[in-house]
């Protein structure tokens, strides 16, 4: 809400940091599980492993449910 302006490092004296990767996480080929959807009922793999009691989520009801912003 506030309109803070940001003061953090002005162009000029912030060179030569040229630190910015991290851009690639750790999301690369992982192990995937089996899953059924608890909304749709749907076949899934998930990249984690599915919690008993827990809700599992196929990509769409996922993201259905959880809007990005
Ligand atoms: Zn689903």
């Amino acid at each position: 809400m506030g309109m803070r302006p940001e003061r953090r490092g002005s162009r000029d004296s912030d060179r030569g940091g040229g630190f910015r990767g991290g851009f690639q996480r750790d999301f690369g080929p992982r192990e995937m599980h089996k899953a059924t959807c608890s909304e749709c009922g749907a076949e899934c793999e998930v990249p984690f492993k599915p919690t008993e009691g827990k809700p599992v989520y196929c990509r769409d009801c996922y993201q259905k449910r959880k809007p990005r912003f």
